[in-house]
């Protein structure tokens, strides 16, 4: 079975300890790894909505939605309509 991240956070915390010298590229690994359980989090709890194009975005559970204007977030949409999680859209999305 693959280790979860918070497995590989504490292995790493382990190393650490026991490889001192090798501090600095330990921790770059120990904040990748943190980022990454963020991002798991974020993903797991929320429906993430992609925009597409002329005011189509997809959802994560499979269903589009049309926006006349602006992102779901101008428009006060907190919450997916269609599975009930809370929206998230990717910061490249316009
Ligand atoms: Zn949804």
């Amino acid at each position: 079975m693959k280790p979860t991240i918070d497995e590989q956070i504490k292995w790493q915390k382990q190393l650490l300890r026991n490889y001192p010298q090798a501090e600095f590229e330990g921790n770059a690994i120990l904040t990748s790894l943190e980022r990454l359980k963020q991002i798991d989090a974020q993903e797991l709890v929320a429906c993430n909505w992609k925009y597409i194009e002329d005011g189509y975005w997809q959802t994560d559970c499979g269903e589009s939605f049309c926006l006349e204007e602006g992102t779901p977030e101008q428009n006060g949409m907190k919450y997916c309509h269609h599975c009930g999680k809370p929206l998230y859209t990717k910061p490249e999305a316009k």
